[in-house]
């Protein structure tokens, strides 16, 4: 804990202020690019592997970055992301990012084994659809890379039944993309829905359109870090 404290010091001191031009205007303001929804498994920090600075994304992290389906009064913390994201916020892309050794969904495989009234069963029991039909062989890593795939496609279904998200799709307002994060690798890939093989963001980055960004990279930003 110690180191923590330490390290919101260095931040003050070393980050914060010799950058105040740019904290400034967030102390009362935000204009996320997206919504980025991913596991809160603590080797995945959406900020560092996009290289995004503060006011840049809009995150929320659950274990398998799930998203509930849409329930007409549902109080899920997703819902309430989604609803502010997109009316308040007006953002225009939502990503849902998995991951590589996802503990919360290598739980999917023996779910059954938990009692019914832990959290966590409650949690991915609803999510045991993305099981249909998936082949449990002996290779469990291969196993579970196709769990994350189906399981960011899944999630992006989901996504589409919030009657906000419709709607914005409808009328090409908004845009979803799955990506995995290759803790490997530190390589991020595009998860298609029509396809079974991901592929490297860097490989399609030229068909995304460039977004309005805040003027401070995050690399920058560390830079000012003696
Ligand atoms: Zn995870």
């Amino acid at each position: 804990m110690k180191r923590l404290a330490e390290g919101t010091i260095v931040f003050k001191d070393k980050v914060f202020e010799p950058n105040k031009e740019f904290f400034q205007p967030l102390s009362h303001e935000q204009h996320p690019v997206a919504l980025m929804f991913t596991c809160c498994d603590s080797r995945v920090e959406p900020a560092i592997i996009t290289q995004s600075p503060p006011g840049t994304l809009f995150v929320v992290k659950n274990p398998g970055n799930l998203i509930p389906k849409y329930q007409v009064g549902g109080s899920s913390s997703e819902a309430a992301a989604i609803e502010f994201a997109l009316t308040m916020l007006n953002v225009h892309h939502i990503i849902v990012c998995g991951h590589t050794d996802c503990a919360a969904l290598k739980a999917m495989f023996s779910l059954k084994d938990l009692p019914q009234e832990s959290s966590i069963y409650q949690w991915l029991a609803p999510n045991l659809e993305v099981l249909d039909s998936l082949e449990v062989h002996q290779d469990l890593d291969e196993c579970l890379n196709e769990l994350i795939r189906r399981n960011v496609i899944q999630q992006l279904q989901n996504l589409a039944t919030y009657p906000e998200v419709a709607k914005r799709l409808e009328a090409g307002a908004l845009h979803l993309y799955g990506w995995k994060y290759r803790l490997q690798s530190g390589e991020t890939m595009l998860i298609d829905p029509f396809s079974c093989k991901p592929e490297p963001l860097s490989a399609v980055i030229a068909n995304l359109e460039e977004e309005v960004r805040p003027d401070m990279t995050l690399g920058q930003i560390e830079k000012q870090v003696p």
